[in-house]
C-alpha cells in the first residue's frame, strides 16, 4: 500500500480561520489579516468544540491510494461526501500481468495461505483464458477477487477527513483501511501537525468506547466517563 498526498490547500489553517472569521467580523474575508498561527489555531480550536464544523469544508486534502484491495475501496467509496476516481476493471485488462497483484490479510497463513495463493492462482489462470478467448475484461472480471489490487484518488474536505477519521482509525475498524486512514494522517501531518493531531478515533471526540467489545485502548480516567457508557448501554439494549 502507498498512501501520498497529492496536492492541499495550500494554507488549510488559514483557509479554515477566514471562514470562523467571516461569520463574526464586521470586516470582508479580504480585510481580514490571517498572520499570527496560534490565534488561528486557538479559534479553530473553540469552533471545533462549540459544532460549528462546516467552516473545516473549505479546506481540502486529495490523497493517491497506490495497491490496496477491492474490499478496502468498496469501504472507502462508502463515505459519501468525497470525491473519488478509481482504477477500472471494465477498462483496464489485468491478463498481461506476471503475478496477480493482490493483498493478502496477515493472519492467512501456513496450509491456508498455500491453499489461498493456489485459488488466487486458478482466478487469474482463467482470467487470462477468458481475455485471450476475446471476452472483454468487463466481463472477465467477474472472476477477480476482492483481494485484488487497485489505485484510487480520493478528494475529502477536512470536515470530512475527521468524520472519515473517527470511524476508520477505531482499532476496532477493518485492518486494511485502518491501516491506510492511518498513512492518511501521516501524509496530513507533512502539510500541518496540528490538523493530523485533530484526526482521531471516535472515543477520543466521544470520550467514550461505543463499540460492543471495546478494544482496550480507551482510558476510562473519570466518573462521568463510566456514567455515560452505562447510560449508552442501557440505551441500546
Ligand atoms: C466498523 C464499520 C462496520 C460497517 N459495517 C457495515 C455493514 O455491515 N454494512 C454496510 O452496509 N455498511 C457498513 N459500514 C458502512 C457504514 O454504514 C457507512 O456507510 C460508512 O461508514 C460511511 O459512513 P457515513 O455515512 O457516516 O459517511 P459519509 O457518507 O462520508 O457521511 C459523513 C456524514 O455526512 C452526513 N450524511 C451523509 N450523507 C447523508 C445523508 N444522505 N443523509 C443525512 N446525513 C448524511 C452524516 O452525518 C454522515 O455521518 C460499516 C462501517 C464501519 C465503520
Amino acid at each position: 500500500m502507498k498512501v501520498t498526498l497529492l496536492q492541499s490547500s495550500p494554507e488549510p489553517i488559514k483557509a479554515i480561520y477566514l471562514a470562523c472569521r467571516t461569520c463574526y467580523s464586521q470586516k470582508p474575508p479580504t480585510e481580514l489579516e490571517p498572520n499570527d498561527e496560534a490565534k488561528m489555531l486557538t479559534l479553530i480550536r473553540r469552533t471545533l468544540s462549540s459544532g460549528h464544523h462546516s467552516v473545516l469544508e473549505h479546506a481540502t486534502f486529495s490523497f493517491s491510494i497506490e495497491g490496496v484491495s477491492r474490499a478496502l475501496t468498496h469501504q472507502l467509496v462508502r463515505h459519501r461526501i468525497a470525491s473519488y476516481a478509481q482504477q477500472s476493471q471494465r477498462y483496464v485488462d489485468f491478463s498481461t500481468t506476471e503475478t496477480p497483484a493482490i493483498t493478502i490479510p496477515p493472519k492467512i497463513k501456513g496450509k491456508n495461505l498455500e491453499k489461498f495463493n493456489a485459488v488466487i492462482a486458478d482466478i487469474y489462470s482463467l482470467y487470462k483464458d477468458l481475455v485471450s478467448e476475446g471476452i472483454e475484461p468487463e466481463d472477465a472480471r467477474y472472476i477477480l477477487p476482492n483481494a485484488a489490487h487497485t489505485n484510487i484518488i480520493v478528494t475529502m474536505n477536512y470536515r470530512e477527513l475527521m468524520s472519515f477519521s473517527k470511524l476508520r482509525l477505531c482499532f476496532k475498524s477493518q485492518w486494511e483501511i485502518q491501516h491506510m486512514t492511518r498513512e492518511m494522517r501521516k501524509a496530513v501531518a507533512t502539510v500541518h501537525v496540528e490538523l493530523a493531531g485533530f484526526l482521531e478515533p471516535k472515543c477520543q471526540h466521544l470520550g467514550y468506547c461505543d463499540e460492543k467489545v471495546p478494544c482496550g485502548h480507551y482510558v476510562f480516567n473519570d466518573e462521568s466517563d463510566a456514567v455515560r457508557r452505562k447510560v449508552r448501554e442501557k440505551w441500546l439494549q
